[in-house]
């Protein structure tokens, strides 16, 4: 049976926002020795502003067309960022076949056009030669039937919470961490600033379930923050599986347990906070 304080606390978080699906995960959340996140959407705002666009061979302009374009079935935020910078309408009519790869990018067939919009492993991945970019930032390039035609630099922002949650983190004797998909220089930024004890970057989706075992053992008991894209088997495999009710797919919402409703990363304090009190009174 479920102690009726635990009641008592399911009912303190959300009234604070957070939804928690069972007493067990209060006691986990109390105990917390590590909190492993996620980046893009979690500790950044997984809003990408468009700073560069590079074309070869082809009009900057149909560089991003081409791009939106792949990009309209996927919910990716970089996806999302895309089509609001290319502004106009999407004729879907002219998408015959699109193919979402997680951690890699997109495949579409626009117009007759086979297009790649993605990281290098995308390129990689299809041969494709590119050029190694060295621009601070996300980059994303983007290949016109298997030829290399150009890269769209992009930057995302580190939300105001998150410098102040870390540092909580730490003050109550919590260790963070880091995973990421996103290139070396941008997760060593984001790192730095925010204090993060360690990270890891260029992480397939499977990679970050490998990185996360690694760091569960009979001694700690890990929770991992995501915003859901890409991140249910991770949030699976936490002790704690804490995912944005915003931001989230419905399946990152069904894979966690726990949900922060508004993508306050902060209210991980508060969480941690109610339920040490609660435990105190049971
Ligand atoms: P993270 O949330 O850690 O950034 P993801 O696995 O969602 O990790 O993405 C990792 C990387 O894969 C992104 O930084 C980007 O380079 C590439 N990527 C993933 N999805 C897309 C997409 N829809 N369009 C372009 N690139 C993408
Ligand atoms: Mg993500």
């Amino acid at each position: 049976s479920i102690p009726l304080g635990y009641f008592a606390g399911i009912g303190a978080l959300s009234k604070n926002g957070v939804l928690v699906k069972g007493g067990n995960y209060i006691e986990a959340l109390k105990n917390l020795t590590k909190v492993v996140f996620d980046k893009t959407g979690t500790l950044t705002h997984g809003v990408f502003e468009v700073s560069k666009v590079v074309a070869f061979n082809v009009k900057e302009k149909n560089i991003i067309k081409f791009a939106a374009y792949a990009e309209e079935y996927s919910n990716h935020p970089i996806a999302k960022s895309i089509k609001t910078y290319y502004k106009n309408k999407i004729n879907i009519n002219l998408i015959s076949s699109h193919e979402e790869i997680p951690g890699h990018g997109v495949k579409a067939n626009i117009d007759g056009f086979e297009i790649f919009v993605g990281n290098e492993k995308l390129m990689k991945k299809f041969n494709i030669k590119y050029d190694k970019i060295s621009e601070f930032g996300t980059v994303i390039h983007v290949a016109i039937n298997n030829k290399y035609s150009g890269y769209i630099v992009i930057a995302d922002k580190i939300k105001n919470e998150s410098k102040e949650t870390i540092a909580k983190l730490k003050k109550l004797s919590i260790k963070t961490i880091m995973l990421t998909g996103d290139n070396e220089k941008v997760a060593k930024y984001v790192a730095n600033e925010l204090g993060i004890d360690y990270y890891y970057s260029e992480l397939l989706p499977n990679d970050k379930v490998i990185k996360l075992e690694n760091e569960l053992n009979f001694t700690n008991t890990v929770a991992f923050v995501g915003d859901g894209i890409n991140d249910a088997p991770v949030l699976t495999r936490a002790d704690v599986g804490i995912s944005m009710g915003g931001l989230g797919s419905d399946a990152a919402i069904e894979a966690s347990d726990v949900v922060i409703m508004d993508d306050k990363i902060d209210k991980i304090i508060t969480s941690i906070k109610i339920s040490k009190r609660t435990s105190k009174i049971i």
